[in-house]
């Protein structure tokens, strides 16, 4: 007797797939199977003929399956600007240096050309979904989309004048205007991005909060990231920047707070109340000597902690992986606690807590049925992940991004044995030498 199978878009065939599911199952030998760009079935291997066929089936035996990695925070233009200045700390590095730079260069063939590299780049290492913020966000939408990369693009709300914007109702304005353009694709949320509490005055917010209540929008804002902030704040008008963010009625579950290196335990206790999100960013706290975000006594209070590159220009990298360890070795370290932050749960971090903080985790941030087909496939071949005891153990701690061979976003394979297929990367190259010459020789 002939039995029928599902016909299904694509088949995997891994060695091992960590899921990220409540059981922190690591499976040997499974299948994920895709219909329509979503997960439709993960079981194993020898199974898979007696329920599906494909005409597309992958053989990746000696490859790990994950969730793709969600980079909850950056700016994926001012890749064009890595390097450019190094080991100074936050407000010198800005208002010298990133700032002046900026006023110069930035303009919408800037955003197209950055946010492009940016996401070369992230793609082999990884990430499938990224936040951004930054000037120009219509263009990093656009390429987003037809890089076909999964994105909150956070426009960005400042109090002071910018290339996109005039004041703080203009940047408002245009960023509603992005909401109608943009906030039906399947693939990009649009999110509120006030930069941070020391460039955005009390009115702005508080028509910030407003909307994003109408129109169901999460926030991002850069919070708590230096002693500084809190010092100027308080002198300011006696309240800590959560505080003040409280007050205004700000911290809620929509709202996705970056860095967060200052915080004491009723910080700590409002996050919780509240179910505020943070993003914590540990390379770029680590390069501008920020602060240490307590992600062992976050975790310990049940706040959700999600990660982030930064920008380029502070980090210096888009990677993913690397930030996932050094959140975990991080942790550790400054809990003085081997235990804090163990392996399953930095992969937690780099991906469902991502899909949380950024409100996507109906549909991404672990492989798990009815889910988006957002993966990443890595080869536990190479010399760096031998002997093979534990995957998870491997991923974590001796991953480099070199070993991310392939990357499907909402079904999609967007990089195949590293190379990128909705990215010209000769050409992006090119033109990030280009203007690199300029910017260069402006200096
Ligand atoms: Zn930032």
């Amino acid at each position: 007797m002939t039995q029928t199978t599902t016909h299904a878009d694509n088949i995997i065939d891994a060695g091992w797939i960590i899921p990220v599911n409540a059981s922190k199952e690591i499976l040997s030998n499974h299948s994920l199977v895709i219909q329509h760009g979503h997960l439709i079935a993960l079981l194993p291997t020898a199974e898979v003929d007696k329920h599906y066929h494909s005409d597309k089936r992958y053989s990746l035996q000696d490859h790990l399956l994950i969730p793709g990695l969600i980079n909850a925070h950056g700016h994926a233009a001012m890749t064009l600007f890595r390097g450019l200045a190094d080991d100074l700390p936050l407000m010198t590095w800005l208002q010298d240096h990133i700032w002046p730079a900026e006023a110069q260069w930035v303009n919408e063939e800037f955003v197209q050309d950055g946010t492009q590299l940016a996401m070369l780049e992230m793609l082999r290492c990884g990430t499938t979904t990224f936040s951004d913020m930054y000037f120009f966000p219509d263009v990093a939408a656009r390429a987003a989309h037809d890089a076909r990369m999964r994105c909150q693009i956070s426009f960005p709300v400042l109090d002071f004048p910018t290339a996109w914007a005039r004041d703080a109702d203009d940047y408002i304005h245009k960023g509603l205007e992005l909401i109608d353009d943009f906030g039906s694709q399947q693939l990009i949320n649009i999110a509120f991005g006030p930069h941070a509490p020391y460039t955005v005055s009390d009115a702005p917010l508080q028509r910030i909060v407003t909307l994003s209540e109408e129109l169901d929008c999460p926030v991002q804002i850069h919070l708590h990231e230096t002693a500084q902030e809190l010092r100027d704040a308080f002198l300011a008008d006696r309240r800590r920047p959560i505080q003040r963010l409280h007050d205004l009625g700000l911290l809620g579950p929509r709202l996705q707070c970056v860095h967060m290196t200052q915080l004491d335990d009723r910080d700590i206790q409002l996050m919780r109340q509240n179910n505020a999100h943070v993003v914590h960013c540990p390379n770029s706290n680590l390069k501008l000597a920020s602060g240490f975000c307590p992600v062992g006594r976050l975790h310990g209070a049940g706040v959700n902690v999600a990660l982030g590159t930064d920008g380029a220009a502070s980090n210096n990298r888009l990677d993913m992986l690397g930030e996932m360890r050094n959140a975990a070795l991080l942790a550790k370290a400054i809990s003085n606690d081997a235990s804090a932050i163990d392996a399953h749960s930095a992969l937690e971090m780099a991906t469902i807590n991502g899909a949380k903080a950024l409100g996507i985790d109906a549909y991404t941030g672990s492989l798990e049925i009815g889910k988006a087909a957002d993966i990443a496939a890595i080869n536990l071949s190479a010399i760096e992940s031998q002997p093979l005891y534990n995957p998870l153990s491997q991923l974590v701690y001796a991953t480099d991004p070199s070993q991310v061979s392939h990357v499907w976003v909402n079904g999609e394979l967007l990089l195949e044995d590293r190379k990128t297929l909705t990215l010209d990367s000769t050409r992006i190259i090119s033109r990030a030498r280009n203007w690199a010459e300029l910017i260069k020789d402006s200096q």
